[in-house]
C-alpha cells in the first residue's frame, strides 16, 4: 500500500502569524479526514519553525520550500538541509517548477540539493513536469523522462525507498487549468514505468503525487486514478478548509 499525500506548497505567501493560523486550523480540521492521509504543510522558511511548534503532537508533517546546494559556509542567503532538519522539518520540495524557471534550477543543481536533503534525513518532493509548449509538442513525457533520469536515477535503491514525486504540468499551475484525471493517470503510469526500468518493484511504492489547480472539487476523481497518489497543493492549501477538504477526495 502506498502512502497516501496531501502536501500544501505555501509558496511565498503568509506573514509568520497567518501562518501559525493557518496551521492551526488544518491542525483543528484534521480529525475529520481519514487518518490513512498522510498531511504536509511546507511554509516559507521565515516561519517554519513556529509551524513546527503549533504542530507538534499532530501527525501533520513540516517541510521546507527548497534547501542550499551546500552544507554549509560562505554562501549568503542560502539555507542548509540541515538548518531545516534542525528545525524538525521532514520534507523538502525541490525541482519546483517556479524554481526551474524563476532560478535557474537545472538537473545539476538537483543532484546536489537532492545529496543535501538525504544527508539530513529530509524525504524530497521532487518536482517534474512540462510546459504548454512542451505537451502540445507532445514531448511530455520526454521532458517528464529526462527530468527523472537526471536525477532521480542517480539514488541508491535506499534513497529512492524514501522519496516523493509530485507530477506538475506547468501549464496548469495557479492558472486554473486542471489536467485532466485521465492525462493524470497517463503521465503518472508512465513515471512509475519508468521508475521501474531502474528501481524495479520499489516503483511500487513510491507516491507519486499530482499538482496543478488541485481543489475540493477535482481531487476526488483525480485521486481515484491507480497511479496518482495524492496532491501538491498550491493555492488551496492556503486555506485551511480547503486544503483539508482535498484530504477528503481520498
Ligand atoms: C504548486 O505550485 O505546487 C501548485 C500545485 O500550485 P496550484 O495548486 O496553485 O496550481
Amino acid at each position: 500500500m502506498r502512502k497516501k499525500i496531501v502536501a500544501g506548497n505555501w509558496k511565498m505567501n503568509t506573514l509568520p502569524a497567518e501562518g501559525v493560523e493557518l496551521a492551526k486550523g488544518v491542525a483543528a480540521g484534521r480529525a475529520e479526514v481519514c487518518s490513512c492521509v498522510n498531511f504536509i504543510v511546507c511554509p516559507p522558511f521565515t516561519h517554519l519553525w513556529q509551524v513546527v511548534e503549533t504542530l507538534k503532537g499532530t501527525d501533520i508533517a513540516v517541510g521546507a520550500q527548497d534547501c542550499a546546494t551546500e552544507a554549509k559556509g560562505a554562501y549568503t542567503g542560502e539555507i542548509a538541509a540541515s538548518m531545516i532538519a534542525a528545525l524538525g522539518c521532514k520534507y523538502v520540495i525541490l525541482g519546483h517548477s517556479e524554481r526551474r524557471q524563476y532560478y535557474g534550477e537545472t538537473s545539476a543543481t538537483l543532484n546536489r540539493k537532492m545529496e543535501q536533503a538525504y544527508a539530513n534525513s529530509l524525504t524530497p518532493i521532487y518536482c517534474v513536469g512540462e510546459n504548454l509548449e512542451e505537451r502540445e509538442a507532445g514531448r511530455h513525457f520526454d521532458v517528464v523522462k529526462a527530468q527523472i533520469e537526471e536525477v532521480v536515477f542517480n539514488l541508491t535503491a535506499e534513497q529512492f525507498a524514501d522519496l516523493v514525486i509530485a507530477y506538475e504540468p506547468v501549464w496548469a499551475i495557479g492558472t486554473g487549468k486542471t489536467a485532466t484525471a485521465e492525462q493524470a493517470q497517463e503521465i503518472h503510469a508512465y513515471i512509475r514505468e519508468v521508475l521501474r526500468s531502474k528501481f524495479g518493484a520499489a516503483a511500487d511504492e513510491c507516491p507519486i503525487l499530482y499538482g496543478g489547480s488541485c481543489k475540493p472539487s477535482n481531487a476526488q476523481e483525480i485521486f481515484a486514478k491507480a497511479d496518482v497518489d495524492g496532491g501538491l497543493i498550491g493555492g488551496a492549501a492556503l486555506k485551511a478548509e480547503d486544503f483539508l477538504a482535498i484530504g477528503k477526495g481520498f
